[in-house]
């Protein structure tokens, strides 16, 4: 059985997902062809915001974002202590500091509460100005944008998105990617929507920064290329890699998503007394980048995983370490507030096959296994 099965899915759009790869090479339009124009436009009309700026993979996004606001050193940015390290390590690349912020148990995402205390304890601090928060849409499913949102308001601070796992997820109608004021997304081909490499795009309404970003994604350049205006990056996404996601766009948006959710819906069903499975709240709706459970207290996820293993079913653990603990950070943080909830899960979390062409003999065939290990 595949995690995430991409062959499957290839198989399925076969025959535009060929030609797409052979009219760009016949084109040989290889750097900012017509592919990569008409994926902004349907991305951006999708989300209902009025500009995608694509850009060559889901870090550099965030990057460009951060680059558009002049973020700098002597800057907070809030993340979840929850997260894929780029979240945070795009923060420190540019020079400011992550400040961790932990999650909400139910649905992984950061909370709003906890938000405020790590902005008030910078403010205390006085050393850091608080500039931005990035809440993550982690697994798929949109982060409170409302309460979070409540909060960046009462402080000034702009809000980016990291939708890298999100895209294709809603809050309250509206969809991901278009939360922030500035929001990103992943194309890596395990995302939601994804490519045959690398990728990523910026969404944002407002028009001076998508200029900017379209400018820095492109050495800083002013009227042309060789015009350079500021200190900028080689950042593009390939025309191959839009061309192959303008037909997997249309494939998602006709069938993916509700049969990932499908599939969701039938894990749970079938696991629900058995592990503590994923929540999603009123108002709420997951593009599902992964199905995670929460192994129960007492029963070993190394054991859990080793038995799946031998029955080939694959499982992985997103995430193993908090933010705070990895080595990276260990210089940082001495006063910072703790972070228990993301503790808790990164200890227990367990992250199943999960894909749009998954069928419901694999799904009851995983669910039988974690029932026959978990002995209910
Ligand atoms: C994948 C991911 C990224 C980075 O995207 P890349 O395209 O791999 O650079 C950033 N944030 C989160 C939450 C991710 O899952």
């Amino acid at each position: 059985m595949q995690f995430r099965d991409l062959k499957r899915q290839y198989e399925a759009l076969k025959p535009s997902i060929d030609s797409a790869l052979l009219d760009t090479a016949a084109s040989s339009a290889f750097i900012m062809g017509q592919p990569v124009k008409k994926l902004e436009a349907m991305l951006a009309e999708y989300v209902g915001v009025k500009h995608c700026i694509t850009c060559a993979n889901g870090t550099d996004a965030l990057t460009l974002a951060l680059k558009v606001w002049g973020i700098k050193e002597g800057d907070a940015v809030f993340v979840p202590d929850f997260t894929f390290f780029a979240t945070a390590e795009v923060v420190s690349f540019e020079g400011a500091t992550p400040v961790f912020v932990d999650v909400d148990a139910a649905t992984f995402n950061m909370d709003a509460f906890s938000l405020e205390n790590a902005i008030q304890k910078v403010l205390e601090a006085g050393n850091l100005t608080p500039k931005a928060i990035i809440p993550v849409d982690l697994f798929g499913m949109p982060a409170n944008y409302l309460a979070i949102r409540k909060v960046a308001d009462r402080y000034g601070l702009w809000v980016l998105e990291d939708g890298a796992q999100g895209f294709g997820g809603r809050m309250q109608g509206r969809l991901a990617c278009g939360l922030g004021d500035i929001s990103t997304t992943s194309f890596f081909p395990a995302k939601p929507l994804g490519c045959y490499g690398d990728g990523g795009a910026v969404f944002t309404n407002n028009d001076e920064w998508a200029a900017l970003a379209d400018s820095y994604r492109v050495h800083g350049k002013g009227a042309f290329k060789y015009d350079n205006v500021r200190i900028g990056m080689n950042s593009r996404l390939d025309t191959i890699q839009a061309a192959v996601l303008l037909p997997k766009f249309e494939a998602f948006k006709r069938y993916e998503l509700d049969q990932v959710n499908w599939a969701a819906v039938n894990y749970s069903t079938r696991l629900k007394d058995i592990v503590i499975t994923p929540q999603v709240p009123q108002g709420f709706y997951s593009s599902w980048a992964q199905y995670t459970i929460l192994v129960p207290k007492g029963v070993s996820r190394t054991d859990l995983q080793a038995a799946l293993k031998a029955q080939d079913i694959p499982s992985m653990v997103y995430y193993p370490k908090p933010m705070h603990l990895q080595t990276a950070y260990s210089q940082l943080l001495s006063d910072a507030l703790p972070c228990p909830v993301t503790e808790m899960l990164s200890e227990r979390v367990l992250s199943l096959p999960m894909h749009p062409y998954i069928t419901i003999e694999e799904i009851e065939r995983v669910c039988n296994a974690i029932r026959t290990f978990v002995n209910v």
